[in-house]
C-alpha cells in the first residue's frame, strides 16, 4: 500500500529522469535483448488479458461507456480461432455475415464461445509475435556486389534502447497495448503514458502491467500534460505517439531535441467515396458499422465524410437512415451499442460542429443530444459548404456530413485538397475507378468496397502519411518500427585488391 506521501508525488523532469537512467541500465544490462525475454513478456500479456479480460471490459465501459461486444470486437479483436491461421475469421466478417440486425442472435453466438476459442486483438498481435518472433529476430541476407567481392552482407534488427509510448484515449487499450508488443517483441525497454482522458483503463494498464510484466524494463507513467512534458524532455531513443496532430507536433519538436526518431499515429478527414451501381445496402451496413459502431465515431480510421454523385445522394441517405433505425432503433439516444462522448470538451466541439448557420439547416437525420450522460445522435448531413467548419477538421464524433458531386471522379479533386487523410474509402464496381482511386488518392490505407478492416490486416502496415502520421506497425511493422536495421557486411582477409589504395596510378589500373 502506498503512503499519503507516495500518492501525492508529482511525476517531474527529476523523476522522469530517474526514470529513464533506470531504463538505460537494464537496457544496457542485455536483459531485454535476449529471445526468452521478449517471449516470456510477450505470453504474460497474453494470460494478462485472459486473466483480466473483465477487468478490462468494465474500464473501457467506465471511460467510454463502450457497449461490451464492441469492446470484445475492436480493443481485443475477437477471432473465431480455426487451425489454420491463413483461415482466421475476423469477427467484423462474423458480425457482418449474421447482419447486424439480429444483435441477439450474434450475442448469442459469441456468448457459445469458450475463451480460448476467442482472442483479442492484443492477445492476436501477442500470438502472432510469439509465434514469428525467431524469424523476425533472424538476420536477414543481403546481397553484395562485384564492387565489394569477396564479401557478403546481412542486416541485423538491432533494439532501440529505451522507448517512450504515449497512447490517446478513445481506444485506451490496444492504443497503449499493441505498440508495446511491438517494442518488447524487438528487445527494448520502456515507458507506456497513456491517457489520462481515458482514466480507468489508465489505472488498469498501471495495475496490471508491473504485475504481470518485468517492471524493471517496462514502466507506466500515468498523468497528463505536465507528466508526459517531463517524460518529452528526456532522451529516447525513440518516441511512439498516438493523439492528434497539434500534440504531435509537441512531440516531434521535443524528439527534434535529441535527434530522437518519432512514429506519429495522428488523424486526418477519411473520406467514403460512394459509387453508383453498387449493393447500396451492404455498403450501407459497412459504413455505419466503420462510423457508429467505431466508438461512435471517435475512430482514427472512421468515415468521416462521404462523397457521392446528385444522383445516389437520396438512395444513399434513404438506405442510411433504414438501417440506422434498424441497428440503434427509433431512439438512439438510449441504445446500449452505441459509446458516449467521452467528456464534455469534445461534446462541446462537436455541437459547435452542428450549431454552425452554415450547417444547422442540413440534418436529414439525427441531431439529437443529451447533454447530461453525452451521448449524440448518429446524425446525417447533406449537402454541407466544404467551407464549414465541420469539413475544416477531423469530426471524431457521430456526425458524417454528405458531399455531392456531378461526376464521381470529381470527389478526387476534394478530397486532395484537404490534407492526406490516415484512411480512405471506396465503394465501386468499376475496375477502372478504383485503379484511378488508387492512382490519385494518398492517403495512410485505402479499403475497397468496406470500412476500417485494414486495421484488422496484419501483414500491412499501418500508419498515416503526411499530416496523418508517419511511420507505420501491426505485426511485423511493429517490430521493425522499434529496431534499427543495423548493415553488416562481412570480409575475410583474402582478395585484397591493391587497386582500392593510392596511389591511384594508371599503371594499377592495367595490371
Ligand atoms: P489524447 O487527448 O488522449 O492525447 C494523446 C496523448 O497526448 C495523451 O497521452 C495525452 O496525455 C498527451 N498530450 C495531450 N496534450 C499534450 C501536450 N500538450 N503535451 C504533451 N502531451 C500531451 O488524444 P487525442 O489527441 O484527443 O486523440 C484523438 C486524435 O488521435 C484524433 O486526431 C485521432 O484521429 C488520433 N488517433 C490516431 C490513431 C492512429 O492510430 N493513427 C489512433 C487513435 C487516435
Amino acid at each position: 500500500m502506498a503512503t499519503k506521501e507516495e500518492e501525492n508525488t508529482v511525476f517531474d523532469v527529476k523523476a522522469a529522469n530517474v526514470l529513464t537512467k533506470e531504463l538505460r541500465d537494464v537496457f544496457a544490462s542485455g536483459k531485454t535483448r535476449s529471445y526468452e525475454w521478449r517471449i516470456s513478456q510477450l505470453k504474460s500479456i497474453v494470460k494478462m488479458c485472459d486473466e483480466h479480460e473483465e477487468d478490462i471490459v468494465d474500464a473501457l465501459r467506465l471511460d467510454l461507456s463502450k457497449p461490451q461486444l464492441e469492446s470484445i470486437v475492436y480493443e481485443h479483436s475477437v477471432m473465431m480461432w480455426v487451425p489454420h491461421y491463413s483461415l482466421a475469421f475476423n469477427l467484423m466478417d462474423i458480425l457482418r455475415l449474421f447482419s447486424m440486425r439480429k444483435p441477439c442472435l450474434v450475442r448469442f453466438c459469441l456468448a457459445g464461445y469458450s475463451g480460448n476459442e476467442i482472442l483479442t486483438m492484443v492477445k492476436n498481435s501477442c500470438t502472432l509475435a510469439i509465434k514469428e518472433l525467431k524469424r523476425w529476430m533472424m538476420p536477414e541476407k543481403a546481397k553484395t556486389s562485384l564492387t565489394t567481392f569477396p564479401s557478403s552482407a546481412e542486416i541485423l534488427s538491432e533494439p532501440l534502447g529505451a522507448v517512450l509510448i504515449i497512447s490517446a484515449w478513445n481506444y485506451p487499450f490496444l492504443l497503449s497495448m499493441d505498440p508495446l508488443i511491438g517494442a518488447i517483441a524487438a528487445g527494448n525497454a520502456m515507458v507506456l503514458k497513456p491517457s489520462e482522458l481515458a482514466p480507468a483503463s489508465s489505472s488498469v494498464l498501471a495495475k496490471l502491467l508491473p504485475e504481470y510484466l518485468d517492471c524493471s524494463s517496462i514502466k507506466v507513467v500515468e498523468g497528463a500534460v505536465s507528466e508526459t512534458s517531463a517524460l518529452l524532455e528526456q532522451k529516447w531513443d525513440k518516441i511512439f505517439y498516438t493523439g492528434n496532430g497539434r500534440v504531435g507536433r509537441i512531440v516531434m519538436a521535443a524528439a527534434a531535441k535529441h535527434l530522437t526518431p518519432v512514429v506519429l499515429e495522428l488523424g486526418g478527414k477519411s473520406p467514403v467515396v460512394v459509387d453508383s451501381g453498387i449493393d447500396i445496402q451492404i455498403a450501407t451496413r459497412r459504413i455505419i458499422v466503420g462510423k457508429w459502431g467505431c466508438n461512435n465515431g471517435q475512430a482514427c480510421i472512421s468515415p468521416d465524410y462521404i462523397i457521392t454523385t446528385k444522383d445516389c445522394a437520396e438512395k444513399l441517405v434513404d438506405s442510411l437512415k433504414k438501417e440506422l433505425e434498424a441497428f440503434y432503433g427509433k431512439n438512439p439516444l438510449e441504445s446500449k451499442d452505441l459509446s458516449r462522448i467521452v467528456n464534455s470538451n469534445h461534446f462541446a466541439r462537436l455541437t459547435k460542429l452542428l450549431d454552425e448557420d452554415k450547417v444547422s439547416g442540413k440534418i436529414v437525420y439525427g441531431g439529437e443530444r443529451d447533454e447530461a450522460n453525452l451521448r449524440i445522435a448518429p446524425t446525417i448531413l447533406l449537402g454541407v459548404p466544404q467551407n464549414s467548419l465541420i469539413m475544416k477538421e477531423e469530426i471524431f464524433g457521430p456526425l458524417l456530413p454528405i458531399l455531392t458531386v456531378s461526376k464521381i471522379e470529381d470527389s478526387f479533386d476534394i478530397i486532395k485538397s484537404g490534407t492526406k487523410p490516415l484512411a480512405a474509402y471506396l465503394f465501386t464496381n468499376n475496375k477502372k475507378l478504383k485503379e484511378q482511386f488508387l492512382m490519385s488518392v494518398s492517403a495512410g490505407g485505402v479499403v475497397i468496397n468496406d470500412t476500417t478492416l485494414h486495421l484488422a490486416v496484419h501483414s500491412v502496415p499501418f500508419g498515416g502519411v503526411g499530416e496523418s502520421g508517419m511511420g507505420s506497425y501491426h505485426g511485423k511493422f511493429s517490430f521493425d518500427a522499434f529496431s534499427h536495421k543495423k548493415a553488416v557486411v562481412y570480409r575475410s582477409f583474402v582478395g585484397d585488391a591493391s587497386l582500392r589504395y593510392p596511389p591511384y596510378t594508371l599503371g594499377k589500373l592495367r595490371m
